[in-house]
């Protein structure tokens, strides 16, 4: 009988796993700031890879799935989360960062980020959130608070507070900061003094996020009825992709016309960026990640489509997020919030005790960490646990 001889592996023999078909000026693990507390390299992926998954693995990234993104969770299974709007985005800037020889696992990092820091109840949670937090308190920010999620208040590793991420991955989630927030944030907020842009990876990220939710929106006021198809006809972003979806499936309707319709602007929207980004980079020429820096933010939309989307923006705001039944569950949130935080503010005993630790050294805040994790049903359960008579 022929002995079989052992077939070779198509494995590499090391584990190490390289970032291949990067531009010159993508973020690479080579010239990275790293990590700071410095650890050894990863055994069988990237430097950004490690980041995405340790985003993935962390507890804010799971209480995404019920916090608001427009629509509070209970109204509705289907509508966005900060999960999937979060998933979203990832997707879409996934697929841009690829096709412009991006980092595409950083881009994934950020992306999936990009919303850890919300309160529950979308911007209306951190409005209250920032009110209460204001004057001395210094303030509640969502990007600033993603930031110290990943920097400070995740407790899963041994060796370190937060995540430890790479500088570009937490650079890259700090999409904006105020100058005296930068001084006293160091390194990571330098390109706000100095003006200078973030990544390419990270303004792919920014406007992957405004994709996702002016699309998703639009989705989501239909399916709730807020808004109707009709109201939609002046909108040229969505009017002129509506025109060719009736033309050439006359019988199509309802739902199905809707998608159709969407997943065109989505993919409209994506390949301008990409197009107007691709002469910006020829006109602009960036040799290295420092070129980027230095140049005016190259990831961009073309004109018609900046105004396209301004259109659509307005029509969102003054139809949607301002529709008067949006603003009862937003007033009621900001209540919330509110009730929440002077509760924990005049009986700091209230809070649960890994917290009343943190509010020895700055109370107010600890109780807006506590307040800024919560989901909005557990947000809504901590106000009738400390307000509703004859539930104690
Ligand atoms: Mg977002």
């Amino acid at each position: 009988m022929a002995r079989r001889r052992a077939r070779k592996s198509l494995l590499p023999s090391r584990l190490a796993v390289t970032e291949d078909r990067l531009a010159p000026y993508a973020v690479s693990a080579a010239n990275s700031r790293g990590r700071c507390h410095p650890e050894a390299a990863p055994e069988a992926r990237t430097e950004f890879q490690r980041d995405r998954d340790r985003i993935v693995h962390s507890t804010a990234f799971r209480r995404l799935e019920y916090k608001t993104q427009v629509f509070v969770n209970h109204e509705g299974d289907l509508f966005r989360t900060r999960l999937t709007h979060s998933l979203e985005v990832a997707q879409i800037a996934r697929g841009i960062a690829r096709v412009l020889q991006l980092n595409e696992d950083l881009t994934e990092a950020i992306a999936l980020a990009h919303d850890l820091g919300h309160t529950p109840f979308g911007h209306a949670g951190q409005d209250a959130l920032n009110d209460c937090m204001a004057g001395q308190h210094g303030g509640f920010e969502h990007n600033l608070q993603s930031l110290r999620i990943v920097d400070v208040l995740e407790e899963n590793y041994a060796a370190f507070d937060g995540l430890n991420l790479c500088f570009e991955t937490r650079a890259g989630i700090l999409k904006h900061c105020s100058k005296a927030r930068a001084r006293e944030l160091g390194a990571v907020a330098q390109r706000f003094l100095d003006d200078q842009r973030p990544s390419l990876e990270a303004q792919i990220c920014n406007l992957a996020d405004a994709i996702a939710y002016n699309n998703h929106d639009i989705d989501d006021g239909l399916r709730s009825g807020l808004i109707q198809l009709e109201q939609l006809d002046d909108i040229a972003a969505f009017a002129q992709h509506a025109a060719t979806v009736r033309a050439k499936y006359p019988s199509v309707t309802g739902r199905r016309f809707i998608h159709e319709t969407i997943r065109r602007m989505i993919n409209a929207q994506v390949v301008d960026l990409i197009e107007t980004t691709r002469a910006n980079l020829v006109q602009y020429a960036p040799q290295t990640l420092a070129d980027v820096q230095q140049a005016p933010a190259l990831v961009a939309f073309s004109a018609t489509m900046r105004h396209e989307l301004q259109d659509l923006q307005r029509f969102l705001r003054d139809q949607l997020y301002r529709h008067y039944k949006v603003v009862r569950m937003t007033t009621k949130a900001a209540r919330i919030i509110n009730d929440l935080f002077a509760a924990f503010m005049g009986t700091p005993g209230l809070l649960p005790l890994q917290y009343q630790q943190m509010a020895n050294e700055n109370q107010a805040r600890a109780v807006a960490d506590y307040i800024a994790g919560m989901t909005d049903r557990y947000a809504m359960r901590e106000h009738r646990r400390l307000f509703a008579v004859g539930e104690i």
